[in-house]
């Protein structure tokens, strides 16, 4: 059970659906039952429709993780602690002043991009050669396993069954495919469309104790706090793999540039090390709608790297389309234009 088909769940529930959750395999292998959980939002330039939606959704966070926290019991550990990032260079800090303006005009005042200087920042933080760093307050972190844990309980304490089973075998009114990787692998399939385009990440647990302290991004790696004295470190990005759940080398050189990042987690005893696909449409978009080829059927899928960011605001559009026939998916985000883009990428068509 992913994060996406248990939040879907869990909106239309809360909104008084009838509603069940069917997975034919253990949760524990779905691409959800991650370990790093960074909150964080794309740059604040150019600002685009899918910036907005994820914009939309990070704000709406914290008080639906709450909502889940209070109906669960089990805490997701969700925290805005806000984000740092190292300033490389000359060009890297006016870009950071374009993007401090830019979040100025479209985060509307909700949450603040701002440079500030290394030595105003108590706690840890990334090394910066310019001794500048970017701090923004909108990003936050979760722990992808007890959000997971979280949802499931609220969900049955809502009187939603969880079930053993293949979505296809059952008979329902309507279905919500929130398949992740193996979802946009068979619709590939069936349509003889190159739909999916994965992409493999590896990540790890460290023991280092950085509770509520922000998110340190740069080069390509995330230190993400997590609960009892962890921190998660991820992750490597991979478009060529063989097996999705094998840690390898690229994840001993993910830790190096950590420490690179970072060195005072120099030396941290490896707690776990993890790896999986990442369910990736071929616009690098969700996908989020209705069915291609079913009746009655709905699309939700493509979270890639921000699966757990997105997941508030999907449940939103995908339970106002399912309940009410409400469409405010961006058209980005629609099976008509994800097909589209594979049908032209099958036969090299120019954009
Ligand atoms: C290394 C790594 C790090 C990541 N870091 C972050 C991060 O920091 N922040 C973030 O927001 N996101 C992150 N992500 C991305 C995030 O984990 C994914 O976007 C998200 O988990 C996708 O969720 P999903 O529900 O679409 O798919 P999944 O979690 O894979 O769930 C799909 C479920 O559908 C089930 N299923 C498939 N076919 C059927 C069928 N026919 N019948 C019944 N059930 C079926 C599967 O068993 C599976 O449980 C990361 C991912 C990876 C791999």
């Amino acid at each position: 059970m992913g994060i996406l088909g248990l939040s879907i769940a869990w909106e239309c529930s809360k909104r008084g659906a009838k509603v069940s959750v069917m997975d034919h395999q253990y949760y524990q292998r779905s691409s959800s039952y991650g370990l790093v959980g960074a909150l964080t939002p794309h740059v604040p330039e150019p600002w685009e429709a899918k910036k907005q939606f994820q914009f939309d959704s990070l704000l709406m966070a914290e008080d639906w993780w709450q909502e889940v926290y209070f109906a669960s019991d089990i805490a997701p550990h969700y925290c805005r602690c806000g984000r740092l990032q190292p300033i490389i260079d000359e060009r890297g800090h006016e870009l950071a002043i374009l993007r401090s303006n830019e979040a100025q005009k479209n985060w509307r005042g909700q949450a603040e991009w701002n440079i500030v200087s290394t030595t105003d920042c108590p706690g840890w933080k990334p090394k910066s050669p310019t001794g500048w760093l970017i701090a923004d307050n909108l990003s936050a972190r979760i722990n992808p396993r007890l959000a997971i844990k979280s949802l499931r309980k609220a969900l049955v304490n809502n009187n939603v069954p969880l079930t053993r089973n293949r979505l296809e075998e059952t008979k329902c009114e309507y279905r919500v495919l929130a398949t992740g990787t193996a979802g946009f692998n068979s619709l590939s399939c069936e349509l003889g469309l190159p739909l999916a385009a994965h992409e493999k990440g590896q990540a790890m647990l460290i023991e280092y104790d950085a509770s509520n302290q922000p998110v340190i991004t740069g080069g390509g790696v995330s230190l993400v706090p997590q609960p009892n004295g962890l921190t998660a470190v991820g992750s490597t990005t991979e478009r060529y793999f063989t097996n999705p759940y094998k840690t390898d080398y690229r994840l001993n050189e993910l830790y190096l540039k950590a420490v690179e990042l970072v060195p005072e987690i120099g030396n941290s005893r490896i707690i776990e090390k993890w790896a999986h696909d990442r369910p990736r449409s071929v616009t690098r978009a969700p996908v989020l709608g209705t069915h291609p080829t079913r009746k009655n059927t709905f699309l939700a899928n493509g979270g890639f790297k921000i699966g757990f960011g997105l997941a508030p605001k999907i449940a939103e559009v995908m339970a106002e389309l399912i309940l009410n026939g409400n469409n405010l998916i961006p058209h980005k985000f629609s099976p008509e234009n994800a097909l589209s883009e594979a049908v032209r990428q099958k036969h090299n068509i120019l954009p």
